[in-house]
């Protein structure tokens, strides 16, 4: 897992010209969000911390940036549940394990790549997108539950 948390606002801003994407403050500050905060946030999440910091900012705004950063691969889409689609600025290859019990959402480092992005399988399908899911109780609401 690729760890940049804690990228300036100019390496940010290097970040969205690399993609071709106009670095706007809002978009700047969406990625920059994404990046301090690991949770695997929705955009209701994302829109309720912003927007306290950002009156001007719209859901709109945060939804429509996230489908422009996920078109271009900077972040990924998750949709464990249907109807709650999270978003990760981590895009390298990791599962995500989803607490039954608090509802959080977890990075889970794999052993190895599952299959590199762009592979054209045996049976002759090309993989453009590999998610792995997993479900069960995270480790703080196992201890919780023991004491
Ligand atoms: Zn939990
Ligand atoms: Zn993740």
């Amino acid at each position: 897992m690729s760890d940049n948390i804690g990228l300036s606002l100019d390496e940010l801003r290097e970040n969205l010209e690399k993609e071709c994407i106009q670095p706007s403050y809002h978009r700047l500050k969406i990625l920059e969000y994404l990046q301090a905060h690991r949770t695997h946030p929705t955009v209701d999440i994302i829109y309720k911390n912003l927007s306290k910091e950002i009156p001007t900012l719209s859901k709109t705004t945060v939804y429509n940036t996230l489908k422009l950063f996920v078109s271009k691969g900077i972040v990924q889409e998750l949709t464990i549940e249907e109807k709650e689609v999270r978003y990760d600025a981590d895009t390298t290859q990791h599962a995500h394990f989803k607490c039954t019990e608090c509802g959080g959402v977890y990075d889970v480092a794999l052993e190895s790549t599952i299959v590199e992005l762009g592979t054209v399988t045996e049976e002759g399908h090309k993989v453009i997108d590999c998610q792995v899911y997993l479900k069960g109780i995270c480790k703080d609401c196992l201890k919780s539950a023991q004491n």
